[in-house]
């Protein structure tokens, strides 16, 4: 691949016969700057531009816009892209102005003058990219307008929210079938980061594609470290993470409630982690407020409930962590997917322990679903609770729950690959958790929660094991060689494994149907040993640790982890530099340049203008924004430091590996539906 860095190409040149595609590649050096196309990116543009229908299965970060961007770029006439996402609309147009495209939207924030001038540009032939709203599209204003104009492409963005299982359903998606009726000769492409192969189904149906062709891309994400920890003091576990790898970056930490979401975002802020809430309670002004703040500023913190991060299309988020368990894999797997869009390494942490499982399976008991509803919801828990306890690689779990082959050997960039948990025969464990809630269920007909349980195993006379006189049965005090915590692990992984059920608002524990050959000594039961130290991304990539420069440090960013120390000082004056640029232009930083390609450049040091636009991600029209400028800060710091130019210690971010289309296995996204709650169920004997 080396030779190709110029950004001026000749349509042609390259000597393909087939002047659509070198076309598209000619757009893809000219305008975005970037070298090569990734994975399935060519074959879907190669498709739409022939004029082909697409039905696209991408994960976040795969590179979805270019897949439409690029086509309406190349065929005559203005692309319009539906999107669901009104308030990051401004943005997606601000960010293709910059590269030189003809971009505009057309939504309820404009009023009526700034829509005629966008009406105006359609119509003169002025518009490479329109941007509309769903709702805005069923509309026979909009329709008549369209028809008065030339249109190269509808791209169908988020097309999940067709399904009316998810819980981003939106019903004015249904009406887009039409627009296959009423211009029978321009493309349709349908894309989404959801991977459900039920979804995909959906869509394809509902939007009436019926002769799509489908492209379904690697749902690999290897710049994700995947790590999931015991669950302790959440929040404190939370802070230092934030401060020892992720001290200045921006992320999103994920609570299940309201309640939870306000108290983590203040636990934050006053911990010196600047953070904000986001959550469906907030008001429209406020949330707007705060995802806007994300977005443009860097190293701000989102805690948030589920209901952010659609279409979030910030390229350095840093780090997605969970405090609470996702409702399913598909869940956990949208919002980790946040984190690490432009390839450099990122985390995605959870924190998970014996209350979220107690939690999780208490909801599905007292959910308002039906009998269907809640078995779905069940599965998909259980699929969930499955990777939080695997002693296998977490990254080939959540690859062959999409239907995709993993590694073997695994993935060397998941806790578990990184330091493989040791299992133990928690056989005699189990059985002593169980006889404990036969001997009070059976015998005396009651029902007690975990720290009942515990209590009476470790022989302790809390007030609650005086009152029922439970220091009187025959288990009390066998339980002594373990500690509070490795029991309270011994039954999180029994419920996880069926072996216990939990029951009732209390949340009781009870036995199952397949806790009898347990007790009966007929199954044995192997268990995860709890990890004594975390892994952490210092010691997963080897670099060296933050040895003398304090803990918290601002600048121990892991945007900058593998860079080589010398160029550091480069990279922050030019995210300096960037800053600035964003604020006096009011767009998000990442407009102006991604860090990625910031870090490419440090690691090139161009002297000159003409050498900058060899860089991935320079285009054209950047290069004449902002090339003097760059080349400026660079020359302002002297000489390139330690020449390491020859042999980039920092490689271009990890493309999605090379795409395998097979469809995803069958499952209901069903049980994704779930509200946001206003705040966790009471405290009860378990928490
Ligand atoms: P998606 O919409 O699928 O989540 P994006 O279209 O936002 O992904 O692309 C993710 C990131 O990858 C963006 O920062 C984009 O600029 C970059 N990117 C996409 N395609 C390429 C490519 N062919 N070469 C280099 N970078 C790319
Ligand atoms: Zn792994």
């Amino acid at each position: 691949m080396g030779g190709t860095g110029g950004i001026i190409e000749m349509p042609g040149i390259t000597g393909t016969p087939d002047t659509s595609e070198s076309e598209a590649l000619a757009t893809l050096h000219r305008v975005f700057g970037y070298d090569a196309f990734r994975g399935e990116q060519e074959a879907v543009i190669e498709h739409v531009v022939a004029g082909g229908d697409a039905v696209v299965l991408m994960p976040t970060g795969g590179g979805k816009s270019l897949c439409y961007q690029i086509p309406s770029l190349v065929r005559p006439g203005t692309g319009i892209v539906v999107s669901p996402l009104i308030a990051l609309m401004q943005d997606q147009v601000d960010a293709l102005r910059a590269l030189g495209v003809r971009a505009g939207f057309m939504n309820s924030t404009q009023d009526f003058d700034e829509r005629r001038v966008v009406e105006a540009e359609f119509l003169a032939g002025e518009l490479d990219l329109l941007y509309l709203a769903p709702e805005r599209l069923r509309l026979d204003s909009t329709l008549d307008l369209l028809s008065r104009g030339k249109i190269a492409v509808f791209a169908i963005d988020e097309a999940h929210c067709v399904s009316q299982w998810g819980h981003d359903f939106r019903p004015d998606y249904l009406s887009l079938s039409l627009l296959g009726e009423r211009w029978p000769d321009v493309p349709r492409i349908a894309l989404t980061a959801t991977a459900t192969h039920a979804t995909h189904q959906e869509i394809t149906q509902r939007l009436k594609m019926p002769t799509a062709r489908h492209f379904v891309a690697s749902f690999d994400r290897p710049n994700i470290q995947y790590r999931i920890v015991p669950k302790a003091d959440p929040k404190k576990q939370l802070l230092s993470f934030l401060r020892e790898e992720h001290a200045g970056d921006a992320g999103i930490v994920y609570c299940l409630s309201r309640r939870s979401v306000e108290t983590t975002a203040e636990f934050l802020s006053r911990n010196g982690i600047e953070a904000v809430p986001y959550h469906a309670g907030l008001d429209a002004g406020t949330r707007a407020a705060h995802q806007s703040r994300f977005l443009r500023e860097d190293g701000l913190v989102v805690v948030a409930t589920i209901a952010f991060g659609m279409g979030i299309d910030k390229p350095d988020v840093r780090f997605v962590a969970h405090l609470d368990l996702p409702k399913s894999v598909e869940g956990y797997y949208q919002e980790t997917g946040r984190a690490g869009r432009d390839g450099l390494a990122s985390t995605a942490w959870m924190a998970y322990g014996l209350n979220d499982v107690i939690q999780q399976r208490k909801m599905i008991q007292s959910s308002e679903g039906d009998e269907a509803f809640r078995r779905r919801a069940a599965a998909h828990l259980d699929s969930m609770l499955a990777l939080c306890e695997t002693v296998q690689c977490r990254r080939g779990q959540l690859l062959n729950y999409f239907g995709q082959d993993p590694d073997p050997t695994g993935c060397g960039n998941c806790d578990t690959c990184l330091t493989t948990p040791e299992t133990w025969d928690g056989t005699v464990a189990a059985q002593k958790v169980l006889s404990t809630v036969v001997r009070l269920q059976r015998e005396r007909g009651q029902k007690f929660g975990a720290v009942q349980i515990v209590d009476i195993l470790l022989g302790k006379r809390s007030a609650k094991v005086i009152q029922f006189d439970h220091d009187q049965l025959s288990v009390f005090g066998i339980g002594e060689e373990l500690s509070e915590g490795e029991w309270r692990g011994v039954v999180r992984q029994l419920l996880a494994q069926g072996l216990l059920a939990v029951e009732g608002e209390y949340g009781t524990l009870v036995l199952t149907e397949a806790s009898g050959a347990v007790l009966r000594r007929e199954r044995e039961v192997p268990l995860r040993k709890e990890p004594k130290k975390a892994v952490t991304s210092r010691s997963a990539s080897g670099s060296s640790g933050s040895s003398g420069s304090g803990r918290g440090e601002r600048k121990a960013k892991a945007a900058v982890a593998e860079l080589p120390e010398q160029l550091v000082p480069a990279f922050e004056a030019l995210r300096a530099w960037r800053a600035e640029q964003a604020r006096e232009q009011g767009v998000p930083a990442y407009v102006i340049f991604h860090d990625a390609t910031l870090r490419e450049i440090v690691t090139v040091w161009p002297t000159s203008v003409e050498q900058l636009g060899g860089v991935s991600g320079v285009g054209e029209k950047k290069l004449v924004t902002y090339g003097e400028g760059v080349v400026g800060v660079l020359a302002g710091l002297g000489e390139a430091p330690g020449a390491p130019a020859s042999a980039p210690a920092a490689p271009a971010p990890a493309a999605p590996a090379p795409t395998v289309p097979r469809p995803a296995r069958e499952t209901d996204p069903g049980a994704d539906y779930w509200p946001e709650m206003d705040a966790e169920p009471e405290p009860e004997d378990w928490m």
